[in-house]
């Protein structure tokens, strides 16, 4: 059998300077060390903004608090002129595991297509990061081809070229439900989730498929996390909003409590 080790992530868009994460990622570590609550069984993480990343980084280095982290976007490129880009091994030498990849907001304000996102992937890879592969349906998509489509096709698009042994995870995030304050019922999100690992099945073989972490994320809070993480095709969450309030957080982080 195998065990996916839950990963509750906090996605803080562009919010938080760096002085306010060293404060929260600080009183989070030390909401986390609380006795009463075993984590050891839950991954916790943030994406920060880039600028926050070498606080987050000597915060978490110093007292050994054991929160992953991530950027929210990476640059196809390894260097170069590329104004205001950031490389993958830039944000590797800061210890980063994770980052995100094709987020909605990305595929959206930014156009990034599922080229631009298979690129991302593959750069990411390349210097030893987690991609968090973000995919997820318009309500548009919904209404015309039905909730799974979308994200498969988004999934698959984006693992062309991924060795079968590359350590990944995927978020379903449904758009309709990103800041919309209505989440996706955990019935809904099974039913994508498990097509996402049909699609990971496909693409990258059974091992992969049975070790990879599917996401839900979309007005994910501490009142809905449990009914998600029953699912037994979702593995975890990606939070926006909620991820931006410390206790809130810490709650969708001890939902199992
Ligand atoms: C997100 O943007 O990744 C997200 C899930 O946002 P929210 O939780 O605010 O819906």
């Amino acid at each position: 059998v195998t065990t996916r080790t839950p990963l509750i992530a906090g996605n803080w868009k562009m919010n938080l300077d760096h002085f306010q994460a060293i404060a929260f990622v600080q009183k989070l570590a030390w909401a986390l060390k609380d006795a009463k609550h075993d984590y050891s069984s839950v991954e916790a993480a943030v994406f920060p903004p880039f600028t926050d990343l070498r606080s987050v980084q000597t915060i978490v280095q110093a007292d050994k608090y054991e929160i992953g982290y991530g950027a929210q976007d990476v640059s196809v490129h390894a260097s170069g002129a590329y104004t205001g880009e950031v490389a993958a091994s830039f944000l590797a030498s800061l210890d980063c595991r994770y980052v995100l990849v094709g987020h909605s907001e990305r595929r959206t304000l930014h156009g990034e297509d599922d080229a631009v996102v298979a690129a991302k992937v593959s750069a990411a890879l390349g210097s030893s990061l987690v991609p968090v592969i973000c995919v997820g349906e318009t309500a548009e998509d919904l209404e015309k081809h039905g909730p799974s489509a979308v994200p498969v096709a988004q999934l698959t698009r984006a693992l062309e070229g991924v060795d079968s042994a590359a350590d990944i995870v995927v978020a379903y995030e449904p758009v309709w439900a990103i800041g919309s304050g209505q989440a996706a019922t955990p019935k809904q999100a099974e039913q994508v989730a498990a097509e996402l690992r049909s699609a990971l099945r496909e693409s990258l073989g059974d091992e992969a498929a049975d070790r990879t972490r599917i996401l839900y994320g979309g007005s994910v809070k501490a009142n809905n996390i449990a009914g998600f993480m029953r699912e037994p095709n979702v593995d975890g969450a990606l939070v926006g909003g909620a991820s931006l309030d410390l206790n809130e957080f810490a709650s969708i982080i001890r939902y199992q409590s």
